[in-house]
């Protein structure tokens, strides 16, 4: 039926490598790397041979050229990803906290990544859409908005397909706009990758028995719970579950393993593998990235992701 493709922000993203209690005191720092969370989870599947493609802008700039280079070298379809002439490239910072959390710093909203629109490429390119992929942190940037409303009515008229990782920072606050157009995107999705609280917020009840129960209700197809270090879990919606236990590795960075995962979990079963394959591939790819500095630097290829799973433990 056609590429996966992503539509979203692209930015790069420069991160501490000391943790502290907050950004006023100066640190050593680590970067460019390439980022935006719909580019590394497009980066994942592009790595793991899936056919892929990413709607977004960057600036004429060196951090354009960091991002292009590198999706280029993954695989992916580069060819929607606009220049900018008059915007730099988006770029985060990244702090980790002594609790385990990070801060992130967003120059997003200036920059080319909120200035890309629809265009006769886009339109060509979603016209032969097999399967969308939209972060809802993609909602906040009004340019996105709209290039992500066309996509999905045409997508899942031509019978393609949908997936939605809420991917909701506290940093990116929904407004009563954005929210509305979060719930119909997930009412939408046929696969959907939420983590922690996210899948009560889709589903707009407490309790996970009662989310699961609800996101079926509103025609979602699969559900996969991101648990970070405690693994992810499967639901299918004739009661399916399956507990995927995480991979036991030393964790370096955990920014991206969310997106790996999902890449690669949708790959797997775009390219038609189980759930429970698709899964453990999943788990392997987040696990693996969150060992290395820079959020998409661990993302793996089949082979890479084949040695990992070979060679690493799994929690019993
Ligand atoms: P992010 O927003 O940072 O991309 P997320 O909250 O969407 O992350 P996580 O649950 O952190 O997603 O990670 C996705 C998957 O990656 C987990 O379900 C797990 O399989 C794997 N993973 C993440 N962190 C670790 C870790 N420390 N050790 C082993 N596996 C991990």
């Amino acid at each position: 039926l056609g590429p996966t493709v992503c539509v979203g922000e692209i930015l790069v993203e420069i991160v501490a490598t000391t943790v502290g209690d907050g950004f006023l005191e100066a640190q050593p720092l680590v970067g460019p790397f390439a980022s935006g969370a719909p580019a590394i989870f497009i980066s994942q599947c592009g790595r793991l041979g899936g056919a892929a493609a990413m709607v977004g802008a960057v600036g004429d700039d060196d951090f354009g050229r960091v991002n292009i280079d590198r999706l280029k070298r993954d695989g992916v379809d580069v060819s929607t990803i606009a220049v900018h002439p008059d915007y730099p490239t988006g770029s985060a910072f990244v702090r980790y906290r002594k609790d385990g959390s990070r801060d992130f710093v967003y120059n997003i909203a200036r920059s080319a990544a909120a200035r890309f629109g629809w265009s006769p490429r886009v339109s060509d390119l979603i016209n032969r859409t097999g399967h969308l992929h939209v972060m809802g942190s993609a909602l906040s940037v009004p340019s996105a908005r709209e290039v992500i409303d066309k996509a999905v009515d045409i997508v899942k008229a031509r019978g393609g397909t949908l997936s939605v990782d809420p991917n909701i920072r506290k940093e990116l606050q929904l407004d009563v706009e954005t929210e509305r157009r979060f719930l119909r995107l997930v009412a939408a999705a046929d696969l959907l990758l939420p983590s922690g609280q996210e899948l009560e917020r889709a589903a707009g009840i407490t309790g996970e028995a009662n989310a699961i129960r609800r996101l079926f209700e509103i025609g979602v197809n699969e559900i996969v719970l991101k648990r970070g270090a405690e693994g992810a879990t499967y639901f299918g919606r004739n009661g399916e579950r399956i507990d995927a236990p995480a991979f036991l590795v030393e964790e370096v960075d955990p920014t991206g393993a969310g997106d790996c995962f999902g890449g690669a979990y949708l790959t797997c079963r775009r390219l038609g593998m189980s759930p429970d394959e698709a899964l453990t591939y999943g788990s392997a790819a987040g696990a693996r990235n969150v060992t290395v500095r820079g959020p998409m630097e661990g993302a793996g290829t089949r082979q890479e992701l084949d040695a990992f799973i070979a060679s690493t433990e799994r929690l019993s």
